[in-house]
C-alpha cells in the first residue's frame, strides 16, 4: 500500500496530526497495536482549558470543568489555586480519543488497528514500516533525498 504519511500511534498525537495532515490533502495511514481506540487509554483526562479553544478539540466527551487545582506535597501539605473561569476540562479519554479518531477519518485519514509496527526504515523511494500481522509497505511518505 503506497501513502504520503504513515503515522505509528492511534493516541491523541497521531490521531490529531493524522487529522491535519489528512485535512491537507495528504494521504494518510494510521497504525497502531490496539484493535479499539481509547480501549488502553491510561489517563486522568485533564486537559487544559485554552488546548481546546487552541487546537479546536471535539469537546463531546467532556465531562466537567474545573476551576481549582489543588497540590499536595508527599508530607501531606495543600497548596490550592482557585481561579474565576475554568482551568481545565476533564474528559472520558477513550471518548476523546474515539471523537478524534472520527475527525481524522472525516478528514479522509484511513486508520488500520490491531497492526503492531516492527520496524520501519527510510529509504529514497520513500519509507516502508512492517507490521506484525501482516507486512506493507507505505511509500513516499516524505520528500526523496536529492
Ligand atoms: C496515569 C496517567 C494519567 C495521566 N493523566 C493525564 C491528564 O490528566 N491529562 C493529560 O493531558 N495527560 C495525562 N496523561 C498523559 C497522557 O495520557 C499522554 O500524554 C498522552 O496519552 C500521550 O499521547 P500520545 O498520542 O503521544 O501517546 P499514547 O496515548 O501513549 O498513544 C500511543 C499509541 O501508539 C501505539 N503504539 C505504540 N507503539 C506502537 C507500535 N510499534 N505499533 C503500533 N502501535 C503502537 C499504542 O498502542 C498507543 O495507542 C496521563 C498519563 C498517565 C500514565
Amino acid at each position: 500500500m503506497m501513502r504520503d504519511v504513515a503515522v505509528i500511534g492511534a493516541g491523541p498525537a497521531g490521531l490529531y496530526a493524522a487529522y491535519q495532515l489528512a485535512s491537507a490533502g495528504l494521504g494518510v495511514t494510521v497504525l497502531d497495536a490496539q484493535e479499539r481506540i481509547g480501549e488502553h487509554a491510561v489517563c486522568s483526562g485533564v486537559i487544559g482549558e485554552e488546548a481546546f479553544a487552541r487546537f479546536g478539540l471535539p469537546s463531546q466527551s467532556v465531562l466537567n470543568r474545573t476551576c481549582c487545582i489543588r497540590a499536595i506535597s508527599p508530607a501531606g501539605r495543600t497548596l490550592e489555586y482557585r481561579s474565576a473561569t475554568p482551568l481545565a476540562r476533564v474528559v472520558d479519554k477513550a471518548n476523546f480519543n474515539r471523537d478524534l479518531a472520527n475527525l481524522a477519518r472525516s478528514a479522509g485519514a484511513e486508520l488500520c488497528l490491531g497492526r503492531f509496527v516492527e520496524a520501519s526504515s527510510a529509504k529514497r523511494t520513500g519509507c516502508f514500516c512492517s507490521s506484525a500481522r501482516a507486512s506493507r509497505r507505505l511509500g513516499n511518505c516524505g520528500r526523496e533525498s536529492p
